[in-house]
């Protein structure tokens, strides 16, 4: 019998690509989302790709009631939870919502969680890393105090999620994203932010196609090789089979420890300026931008150590940062009509 996953947040993003990931590895999927910070696209997209229709429940994690009703109209083997606020500047401006989204949300989730055994896989960052010592970031990497109340919420997440696997006998995996990038091959969903975008790979994308006139590359004055920021950009859909390894891993009773957390990376790192020309190359265009000064809160160079997830999920990125960049504009010209 097919085991049944809810994806929380499962409209957005990250939400949409594991969606389908996971269903064409056999899951059953629920998605429940408020559709706080998106439209049906991506929901329209993934029932494209997959050729059936979904459940989509619209609701908010943090109603209570409507997650008790919601555990009680499905069985679920596994959830995931993306269902959350994630604009770090916002959450600096409103740490009040962030907090009250971010956190009642997952304390409602994880009680219903306890109730029903349900196994929980929680979307965390490589924000809870901070300015690291050292690179690679492995999992035993310090934590550093949070930056921003948004990736306070993500600390606390962990640790909520980690009290109570402690607590109630739970089984939980929380995966530390580095940075995701990039579209489904098909262009029927991606990346949708909403007004002007603050990560990089949209910014450079709505730039190219003539939305935004210029891209700033925040500062050239770093200590790395060009002197601009080293990230990992992980692909999405890369990123989204490692929900389905670790969710497997997890209703199959594969577990070493109940609570486990793992990078997901490509333990490579990438400057911004390597990143906006393979951009020009791989899709042949040019792409406007120029130095500006250093973003506030930005570290410099942050890479994963993926090798605990490749032993122990059987996981490993396999895109390269250039396909992943021709997806990412094949999605802003299929927005644009082109
Ligand atoms: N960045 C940039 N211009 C932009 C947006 C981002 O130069 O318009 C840089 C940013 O300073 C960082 C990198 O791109 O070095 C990745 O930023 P993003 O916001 O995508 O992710 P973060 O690593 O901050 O989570």
């Amino acid at each position: 019998m097919s085991k049944t996953v809810l994806v929380s947040g499962g409209a957005g993003f990250i939400g949409s690509h594991v969606t389908v990931e996971l269903s064409q590895a056999g899951y059953d999927v629920v998605i429940a989302d408020n559709m706080s910070n998106c439209d049906e696209t991506n929901y329209k997209g993934v029932c494209a790709i997959l050729g059936k229709t979904l459940p989509l429940i619209k609701m908010d994690f943090c109603d209570e009631a409507a997650v008790k009703a919601l555990f009680a109209k499905y069985r679920f083997d596994a959830l995931i939870h993306f269902a959350a606020f994630k604009a770090v500047g916002e959450s600096v401006a409103e740490p009040l919502m962030y907090y009250k989204n971010n956190l009642d949300s997952f304390l409602n989730i994880l009680q219903a969680a306890r109730e029903h055994g349900t196994n929980v896989l929680f979307s965390s960052s490589a924000t809870v890393y901070g300015e690291p010592d050292e690179t690679p970031v492995t999992e035993q990497s310090p934590r550093k105090p949070a930056t921003s109340p948004y990736g306070n919420t993500k600390q606390m997440c962990e640790d909520f999620l980690r009290d109570c696997v402690a607590a109630y006998g739970m089984h939980g995996i929380a995966l530390c994203y580095f940075n995701p990038i990039g579209a489904h091959p098909s262009a029927l969903i991606g990346e949708l932010p909403r007004g002007v975008p603050n990560n990089l790979v949209p910014f450079i994308t709505q730039t190219a196609i003539g939305k935004r006139e210029c891209l700033s590359i925040f500062g050239n004055d770093y200590p790395t090789p060009d002197g601009t920021c080293l990230r990992d950009y992980i692909d999405i859909v890369d990123l989204a089979k490692a929900h389905v390894c670790a969710v497997t891993r997890m209703v199959e009773g594969k577990m070493d420890e109940p609570y486990e957390i793992f990078n997901i990376g490509t333990g490579r790192p990438v400057s911004v300026l390597e990143l906006v020309n393979s951009f020009q190359k791989v899709n042949a265009l040019k792409l406007n931008y120029r130095f500006a000064p250093r973003r506030e809160g930005d570290v410099t160079a942050v890479w994963a150590d993926p090798s605990l997830a490749e032993k122990k999920l059987g996981w490993k990125a396999t895109r390269t940062v250039e396909e992943t960049l021709a997806s990412a504009w094949a999605w802003e010209k299929r927005l644009a009509g082109k």
